[in-house]
């Protein structure tokens, strides 16, 4: 029988990551390595029976002992947030750089078969998302380039190393441009949640306190698509185990506005809320979808999760966290 490869997991201790590392358990593997830079315990999930490391992957002798034995590496490491994160903190989004360079350095070096690379929709160029009755992005649409400052910039730049390390060097690279993801197991306070966590968590505290209102950052109108986390882990496993060689969307194509992602919420929790808008708060593009033309026709597959069965999911958990750190109640169980 041939042995299993190591599996490096970057960022094992985040959101996606986490549940990139539940899905290879699920799925029969054993020599897993997760990796993260934060403390055990701020890791959204944690695996005993596998191997967890907390290391600064900015550093290039942290990433070839991560990378030291194995045969994949994902690369789900990055310092980011939602928009208010991202907004103002652009130089700390480019520093993570850092990470996937040395990543790519020490995957090569340590004679790596496959190496993943979590890109993202920022990457697209701004000119083409004004709109909030977008046309959806389509991969080609990332150039001329005219990516989100800071981030956006940053995932560019590395989805080009990783094709030049392909090209020049023959390490396999797979690049996936993340349209928004939610789900259980991620950010929702704190300042560096999206969306979708933003809103459930803002639903919840208008329920516990009885104050019946939320402030929605922009004017409601602008559009996005929310990509169900199962979606993403099952793109992430297709991409990384297919012969696409160029960046490709792993998004949603249900676009909907940011009033009508609070109008679902609201629903599930059983609440109707007073809306105020801060405009001069951060929010983003006007409009992004994904367009699934690409993928659809390499994987004959695309994300396809309702937002309204994501969201319930996504409601719920955020519910018991909520609960277990307030120790008060919050609409209906
Ligand atoms: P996350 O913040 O939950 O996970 C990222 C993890 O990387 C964190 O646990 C963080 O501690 C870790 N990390 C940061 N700097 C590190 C370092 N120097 N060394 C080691 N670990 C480090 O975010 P996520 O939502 O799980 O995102 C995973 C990847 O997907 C990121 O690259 C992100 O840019 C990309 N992405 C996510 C979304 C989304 O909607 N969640 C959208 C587009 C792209």
């Amino acid at each position: 029988m041939k042995k299993q490869p190591l599996i490096v997991v970057a960022g094992g201790g985040g959101f996606i990551g986490g549940h990139l590392v539940a899905d290879l358990l699920r799925r029969g593997h054993t020599q897993i390595r997760s990796v993260d830079i934060k403390p055990l315990g701020e890791w959204y999930q944690v695996f005993p029976q596998i191997e967890n490391i907390v290391a600064d992957l900015k550093d290039k002798d942290a990433c070839l002992a991560a990378c030291r034995g194995a045969g994949e590496i994902y690369n789900l490491a990055a310092d980011m947030g939602g928009m208010g994160f991202i907004e103002q903190n652009k130089a700390l989004c480019m520093l993570s750089v850092l990470i996937n360079t040395h990543l790519l350095m020490a995957a090569l070096e340590s004679g790596v078969e496959r190496f993943f690379f979590a890109s993202s929709a920022c990457v697209y160029n701004a000119d083409k998302q004004r709109a909030a009755d977008v046309e959806p992005l389509k991969e080609a649409d990332a150039y001329p380039a005219l990516a989100e400052d800071g981030y956006g910039w940053e995932k560019l730049f590395s989805e080009r190393m990783c094709r030049h390390f392909y090209e020049d060097f023959g390490l396999i690279t797979r690049v996936a441009r993340f349209h928004n993801v939610y789900g259980p197991h991620g950010t929702w306070e704190g300042g560096r949640e999206k969306a979708p966590a933003a809103v459930c968590r803002k639903v919840l505290e208008a329920l516990a306190t009885g104050q019946h209102e939320i402030e929605l950052w922009g004017d409601g109108r602008q559009t996005r698509s929310f990509m169900y986390i199962d979606d993403c882990i099952a793109g992430i496993d297709k991409i990384m185990h297919s012969d696409i060689d160029e960046p490709i969307n792993l998004g949603s194509s249900e676009l909907v506005s940011i009033n009508e992602l609070v109008d679902l919420v609201e629903a599930i929790g059983g609440a109707k809320l007073r809306r105020t808008y801060n405009l001069s708060a951060p929010k983003g593009v006007n409009g992004r979808n994904s367009d699934n033309t690409k993928i659809r026709g390499y994987l004959g597959w695309e994300p396809s999760t309702p937002l309204a069965e994501g969201m319930r999911k996504t409601f719920a958990w955020i519910r018991g966290e909520y609960q277990a750190k307030y120790g008060v109640q919050a609409g209906a169980a």
